[in-house]
Parts: structure tokens; sequence; C-alpha cells
């Protein structure tokens, strides 16, 4: 968890957040604050007839839910909400997002596989501003890695040098110590 519950600007801070609330997104939710994870899932009207509870709100019956035989949408959209809510470290907001911040860059590291994207996605973790980083492989039979780097501000290019540095010194300490202990 964050540890802070507002930022400077008083603004609360949460380590979830969900756009839309939809049956998809209330679950999600659900399963967040399982995570203890506080959690703000937030929801318009397009494609809905209500802000909260996404396109099932604009059917009439739904016979095929397990555990209730026949309900109308808005009825099923309302007990997903309560069950969302039912965990205190779920807020649901009506509020539609114009926009995310953040920057993304794609890398590819040529003549590397796996052992190398595994290392550098797992070190970008530890960079509180990286909000994603992943790689793949663009062909099984040659080493060539894709790496994506999302940040909220930092510039991904800045982020990865900084984490190939940091992995860089940490190789040079090991192999100080490897030689130390093996003569
Ligand atoms: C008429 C009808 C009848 C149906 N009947 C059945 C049925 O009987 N049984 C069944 O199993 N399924 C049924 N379905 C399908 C089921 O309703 C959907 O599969 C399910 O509700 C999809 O849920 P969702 O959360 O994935 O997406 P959605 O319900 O589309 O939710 C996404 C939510 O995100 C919100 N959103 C999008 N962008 C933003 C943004 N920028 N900021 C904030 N919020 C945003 C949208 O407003 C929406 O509320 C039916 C669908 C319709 C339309």
């Amino acid at each position: 968890m964050s540890g802070k519950e507002h930022d400077k600007e008083g603004q609360e801070n949460f380590d979830f957040v969900i756009i839309g609330a939809g049956v998809s997104g209330l679950a999600a939710a659900m399963y967040g604050a399982r995570l203890g994870l506080k959690t703000l899932c937030l929801g318009y009207s397009h494609g809905s007839e209500m802000p909260i509870g996404g396109v099932i709100t604009t059917t009439n019956i739904v016979e095929n839910y397990p555990g209730f035989i026949r309900l109308s949408g808005p009825e099923l959209a309302e007990k997903i909400r309560e069950h969302a809510e039912s965990y205190e470290l779920v807020t649901i907001r009506e509020e539609k997002i114009e926009h995310v911040l953040r920057k993304e860059g794609v890398f590819e590291i040529i003549g590397e596989s796996h052992t190398l994207g595994n290392i550098i996605t797992k070190e970008l973790w530890n960079d509180s501003d990286v909000t994603i980083s992943g790689y793949n492989l663009k062909h099984p039979q040659t080493a060539n890695v894709s790496l994506l780097i999302e940040t909220s501000k930092k510039d991904p290019k800045k982020v990865l040098l900084e984490t190939l540095a940091t992995l860089k010194k940490r190789q040079t300490e090991f192999k100080t110590q490897f030689h130390k202990v093996v003569k």
C-alpha cells in the first residue's frame, strides 16, 4: 500500500484505480480489496443507463446469472455494487476519465533472450514510477527482446539506463565476491 493517504495537493491516494464501473470493474474492485489494496472504481454512463453498473443496466431480464433465477439488469448491477462496496477499501465514484498521464517506451534488445528480458523487467518493478514493465520475444527462434516500459512521470529511456547501471553494478559486486570465495 502507498502509505500516504493524500498527496501534496490534498488529493486522496489509491493503490489501485479502475476505469469503468461495469460488472468487470466492480468485480476487479472486490479482488483489489481482497488483496488489501485501497481501490477506486470510476464509472460514467456511456453505453449504459446508469453510471455504475455498465451495459447490464440496459436489459430488463437476466436469466443466466448463477444464484439468481431471474432479475433485472439494474437489480443485478445494484447487487454487484453493494457487494463491492461491502469492502471498506473500495470507493466507487461517478466520474468520467478524460485522460491518463503516462509515458511509454518500447526498446529492442538485439541478440538477447528470456534471461535478460526477465532480469531487466523484474528490476524495473523496483522503481515506483514504473507502472508497466514487460517483454516478449519477437520470434521464438530469434534472440531479440522487445521491452515495454510505461511510467507516470519519468522518461522511460532514462529509467532503462538507470536500471541497466544498477544491474551492471550488481554484476560487478557479484563477480568480486565470487572471485573472493572461489579461488
Ligand atoms: C441489452 C443487453 C442484454 C444483455 N443481457 C445479458 C444477459 O442476460 N446475460 C449476460 O450474461 N450478459 C448479458 N449482456 C452482456 C453483459 O451485460 C456484458 O457482458 C457485461 O455487462 C459487460 O460488463 P463490463 O464491465 O465488461 O463492461 P461494461 O458494462 O461496458 O462496463 C464498462 C463501463 O466503463 C465505463 N467507462 C468507459 N470509459 C470510461 C471512462 N473513460 N471513465 C469512466 N468510466 C468509463 C462505461 O461507461 C461502462 O459503464 C447483455 C448486454 C446488453 C447490452
